[in-house]
């Protein structure tokens, strides 16, 4: 089986603590069910899918770059340190 990737993000599910599912859709996080519904206006966004951050209790800092969730900043850490082209 592949692992299962964000409905509205497409980022790879790789930490299923943050994980929603909602009508048998997968989202990486509470963020990203938000967004798909239109949710907007906040002024903190993900540095890797671009994700409005409205529920911050998935929400991940590193290197004064913040995630909407564990699965983006593995994601961007793991691209960063591999760097296989575009
Ligand atoms: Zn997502
Ligand atoms: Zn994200
Ligand atoms: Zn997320």
């Amino acid at each position: 089986m592949n692992d299962p990737a964000c409905a509205q993000c497409g980022t790879p599910i790789v930490d299923t603590a943050t994980l929603r599912k909602r009508d048998g859709v997968v989202f990486c996080c509470a963020n990203c069910i938000a967004a798909a519904d239109g949710a907007g206006g906040s002024s903190l966004a993900c540095a890797h899918c671009g994700t409005p951050i409205v529920d911050t209790s998935s929400e991940v800092e590193i290197d004064q770059q913040v995630f909407c969730c564990h699965n983006c900043a593995q994601v961007h850490a793991g691209m960063s340190l591999r760097r296989s082209g575009a």
